[in-house]
């Protein structure tokens, strides 16, 4: 049996009837770049997340690019981001010319680790991106309060989590407005951003690049609408030095149609989910992913850990047996070659580190078969058995 990574036809085939005739129609029309379809959908998803405003941009790493430069963020200011995530988070900073500032994470949630930023914050710091990784919430009601006491800003990265649900227990405050973490919401609308990544393979993907920053912030959306149309504020007069990264119009189409699954897809994800939990669940070495209770997991990746140094040996027993598995991720942040002039070492965030050795990505994508989950369980079963 074969089991592919992820099927993206699957998902094709269940919207292909209701995508042509929009296509055909932009490509009659040739309003290609920021067309009408851009707007109704930066609408369409900031409303679904629950916050006022939507700003489409070219990707999910400019989306925190360009989110940060809305902020002012850049030479001589500091960022904490966690070390366990996509190397996309702090290229973001990079860019900007701030230095990335690397936090440990938990070990059950694999997000950042709230009780470890504090000791992060210099003087310079300005902001902290929190990652809700592989789809589950990070624990927003610590961090809004540190970021309070501290006057930074707070940038979701949720490139992972479209649609993901926090809720905390409290009342808190992000130092302009009162948050209720007590309600259930959308990620995204915690933070003063929250950045969207719609790469094919995400949750929410079109047919190519695309992203959004979300904020309820009228006047964050303005400096962002600038800074990706090249820093004008009307045809021919530029304010800022801007940037060529806009949402292109049959991406919004895509996007549009697809939001409309977005839910049914998220449900299969964690249903499937839940099938390999119970599966897996008494496995020798295996540690199957945990939901936090403040968290509805969106399961874009289902992660195992396979203990005892199993880890690499079980991929490529999986890969021989034609399952498509990924590893998300083998290197931590800290430990990148890029960013060695930061000086970091190995054994100063353990959590990640550990992490990074144990995890494997197992399918988990909607439309994926059952007898193909029990195919993945068995071949698992006989790799930790055999060793
Ligand atoms: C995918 C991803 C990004 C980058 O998004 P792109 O659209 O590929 O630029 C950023 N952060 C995380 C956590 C991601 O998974």
């Amino acid at each position: 049996m074969e089991v592919p990574f992820i099927d993206l036809d699957i998902q094709y085939e269940e919207i292909k009837n209701e995508i042509k005739p929009v296509l055909e129609n932009i490509y009659k029309k040739g309003d290609f770049i920021l067309g009408e379809e851009v707007s109704q959908f930066e609408k369409e998803f900031a409303d679904y997340c629950g916050v006022d405003y939507g700003v489409g941009v070219n990707s999910g790493t400019d989306s925190l690019f360009l989110a940060l430069k809305a902020f002012d963020i850049g030479e001589g200011d500091e960022v904490i981001v966690p070390a366990f995530t996509y190397a996309a988070s702090s290229l973001a900073i990079s860019y900007t010319g701030a230095k990335p500032v690397f936090c440990d994470i938990k070990e059950d949630s694999y997000n950042i680790n709230p009780e470890l930023i504090e000791e992060e914050i210099t003087d310079n710091t300005k902001a902290i991106m929190v990652v809700h990784l592989y789809g589950q919430a990070a624990d927003m009601e610590p961090i809004l309060e540190v970021a309070d006491k501290h006057n930074l800003k707070i940038i979701e990265d949720c490139a992972q989590a479209h649609g993901c649900l926090y809720r905390g227990t409290q009342i808190g405050t992000n130092g302009k407005e009162q948050i209720n973490t007590d309600k259930e919401r959308k990620v995204g609308s915690f933070g003063d951003v929250g950045c969207f990544s719609f790469y094919p393979t995400k949750n929410l993907g079109s047919f190519g690049d695309g992203g959004m920053v979300i904020t309820k912030d009228k006047e964050v959306r303005d400096k962002l609408r600038m800074l990706r149309n090249y820093g004008r504020k009307d045809k021919y007069h530029h304010v800022d030095i801007g940037y060529n990264s806009r949402l292109d119009t049959v991406q919004a189409a895509v996007l549009r149609v697809k939001l409309n699954y977005l839910k049914e897809w998220n449900d299969e994800r964690k249903k499937n989910a839940k099938l390999y939990n119970k599966k897996l669940s008494s496995v020798q070495d295996v540690i199957t992913p945990t939901e936090k209770e403040y968290s509805r997991h969106v399961y874009h990746v289902y992660a195992l850990r396979i203990k005892n140094d199993g880890r690499d040996k079980a991929v490529e027993k999986l890969k021989d047996n034609g399952i498509g598995v990924i590893i998300h991720y083998p290197i931590p942040l800290h430990l990148q070659p890029v960013y060695e002039d930061l000086g970091y070492k190995k054994g100063d965030f353990p959590v990640s580190e550990r992490i990074a050795s144990e995890v494997l990505s197992l399918p988990v994508y909607p439309g994926i078969k059952e007898e193909q989950i029990d195919y993945v369980v068995k071949v698992i079963k006989q790799i930790v058995h055999s060793s």
